[in-house]
C-alpha cells in the first residue's frame, strides 16, 4: 500500500500574500508538485497557458463543472477559478505532495471533499499593510477598495476552519514556517499506520 502524498492548501484573504509565499516555497523546496488552476480570466503580461493557469473560455470552464472535472471552483472578482481534480488526486494517491494556492471559498470545498488535506491560513502582518497591498493591487476607485477591504475583513473569520496560520510579515520567515509545517506533517503518524505496519511485518517475516 503506497502512503498518500500530502494535499497542502494555502489560502487566506485577498492581499495577505499567499501567492508570494507559494512562489517562494516552490523555488526553495523542490519536493512538491503545484496544481495549475483553470481560470476564465485573461492572461496577464508574461503569464503562460498551462504554467500559470489553464486560461479557458467560460463555456469550457462550465463543461468542466458539468463533467465533475474540478475538485473545487469559485468566482473570485468576476472570474472563475478551479482546481483540476484528476491532476491533484492522481499525484496524491501515488504518494506525491501537492500544493494548492486557492481562495477561501475553494479551500472550504476541498475540506468538505478531502478533510485529510492540510489547511494553512495566511494572515497579513497588519490591517494597515493589508490596506496598502489592496491599494497597490489596483483598486482604482474608493468603492472597489472598500469592497476588497471589507471582503478581506469578512474572510478573516474563516481562520477557524484551518489547521495552521502563518503571519506573512517577512517572506523568508513565512516560507520557512510553511516548510516546517510540511515537514512536520510528513512525520505525522497516520491513522492507517496499523495496516501499514502489518504489511511491513508480512513482507519482512523470515
Ligand atoms: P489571480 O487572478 O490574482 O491570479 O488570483 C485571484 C485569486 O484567485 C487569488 O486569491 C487566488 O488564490 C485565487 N485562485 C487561484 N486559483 C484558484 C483555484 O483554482 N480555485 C480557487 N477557488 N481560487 C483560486
Amino acid at each position: 500500500m503506497t502512503p498518500r502524498g500530502l494535499l497542502i492548501v494555502v489560502s487566506g484573504p485577498s492581499g495577505a500574500g499567499k501567492g508570494t509565499i507559494c512562489k517562494s516555497l516552490i523555488s526553495e523546496y523542490k519536493d512538491i508538485g503545484i496544481s495549475v488552476s483553470a481560470t476564465t480570466r485573461e492572461p496577464r503580461d508574461g503569464e503562460v497557458d498551462g504554467k500559470n493557469y489553464f486560461f479557458l473560455k467560460k463555456e469550457k470552464f462550465q463543461s468542466m463543472i458539468h463533467n465533475d472535472e474540478l475538485l473545487e471552483y469559485a468566482k473570485v472578482y468576476q472570474n472563475y477559478y478551479g482546481t483540476p481534480k484528476k491532476f491533484v488526486l492522481d499525484k496524491v494517491l501515488s504518494g506525491e505532495d501537492v500544493l494548492l494556492e486557492i481562495d477561501i471559498q475553494g479551500a472550504l470545498q476541498v475540506k468538505e471533499k478531502y478533510p485529510e488535506g492540510i489547511f494553512v491560513f495566511i494572515l497579513p502582518p497588519s490591517m494597515e499593510e493589508l490596506k496598502n497591498r489592496i491599494i497597490n493591487r489596483g483598486s482604482e476607485t474608493e468603492d472597489s477598495f472598500k469592497l476588497r477591504y471589507s471582503s478581506a475583513l469578512d474572510e478573516m473569520s474563516f481562520i477557524k476552519d484551518y489547521d495552521y496560520f502563518i503571519i506573512n510579515d517577512e517572506i523568508h520567515k513565512a516560507t520557512s514556517k510553511l516548510i516546517c509545517i510540511i515537514e512536520a506533517e510528513k512525520n505525522r503518524i497516520i491513522s492507517n499506520i496499523g495496516e501499514l505496519i502489518n504489511e511491513f511485518k508480512e513482507e519482512n517475516r523470515c
